[in-house]
């Protein structure tokens, strides 16, 4: 059953099939003329119903929707060409469609097994886990090819609403907000999470992905939240999570040096293994292989991180990239 939210915004809450992050978020805004649709769940059977019931209790005619895109992952992005009609616009940060389909989406996620195997990922694990992973086979149609752009400032109207986009790099090469500022409210995507810390994993074609998320962190503190909607979960008091969050980078970024300071020429792999995690397991070894890839992904951002402030080196010359404390 959609919950309202305020007058003409609902939440519809979709379960998410064996995650960790239990259910999407899905925002509708309903318009006299057009309707405003925000992220839509995986591509799958579970997820489809989900949001087609709350779609439908709703009384929403896709032909006369838009859904808009936080960003590319495909919890939030899986179904909309399955739900795109003809009338449907579906738009997704400018930056972020070479991710949606096509030969430059097998491209990019292949350069992510180049990026693991350099990080000390066996591969043959690799190979095995990713034929599991949601964000590969619950991901949108790869032939939909009909995204439209948004770029940062662009406004969307709709029920009496106006939505600001604002770009917020970190999680994603080009994550969106939008900001709702007559109502104080902005609904965050993954950028802000309550219940849990938003992974930030280190892009390809992307420097400093930690780098950009702690600055985009910053940059949305100065808006003056009143109510945040997130992708997942509930809410909270925005101001108090962003300096949680903030807090919570800086402690792991020095967990993140003194583990490469006691163990210099270890891989991204092997440090993440002398990192904390919060999970249920008593060796690194026994990790399941899809947490150990978000593992090494978040832990690979804050070397990076390191790496830019200078405080840590990497040796690029062999196979398996390893770092130093400098
Ligand atoms: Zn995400």
């Amino acid at each position: 059953m959609p919950q309202e939210i305020m007058k003409n915004i609902y939440c519809i809450s979709i379960t998410l099939p064996n995650s960790p992050l239990r259910n999407l978020n899905s925002y509708l805004i309903k318009g006299e003329e057009r309707n405003i649709l925000i992220d839509t769940g995986y591509n799958h059977p579970e997820c489809r119903e989900g949001l087609l019931n709350g779609l439908n209790e709703l009384e929403i005619d896709m032909a006369k929707t838009d859904i808009l895109l936080t960003h590319l992952h495909a919890d939030h992005t899986g179904l909309a060409p399955e739900i795109a009609v003809p009338g449907t616009r579906v738009f997704i940060s400018r930056a972020e469609i070479p991710w949606m389909f096509g030969t430059s989406r097998k491209e990019l996620w292949a350069l992510d097994n180049i990026k693991l195997a350099r990080s000390g990922f066996d591969m043959e694990l690799i190979n095995n886990s990713l034929r599991n992973a949601s964000s590969r086979n619950m991901a949108s149609n790869p032939e939909f090819d009909k995204y439209l752009p948004i770029d940062d400032g662009d406004e969307f109207k709709c029920g009496g609403y106006t939505l600001k986009a604002l770009v917020t790099p970190g999680h994603t090469p080009a994550h969106m907000c939008f900001w709702l500022e007559e109502q104080k409210t902005m609904i965050t995507g993954d950028h802000v999470l309550f219940d849990i810390s938003p992974n930030i994993t280190l892009w390809n074609f992307v420097e400093d992905s930690l780098g950009d998320y702690l600055k985009s962190l910053k940059a949305i503190d100065s808006y003056d939240v009143r109510l945040a909607l997130p992708s997942h979960r509930g809410t909270g008091d925005f101001h108090e999570r962003i300096a949680e969050l903030l807090a919570h980078h800086e402690k792991r970024l020095e967990e993140c040096y003194e583990a490469i300071l006691n163990n210099p020429d270890s891989s991204v792999y092997e440090i993440a293994g002398k990192m904390t995690w919060k999970i249920r397991c008593s060796s690194w070894e026994d990790f399941p292989i899809n947490q150990k890839w978000f593992a090494v992904g978040e832990c690979h951002s804050h070397i990076r991180h390191l790496e830019m402030l200078g405080k840590v080196k990497a040796n690029e010359d062999e196979k398996i990239i390893r770092f130093r404390a400098v």
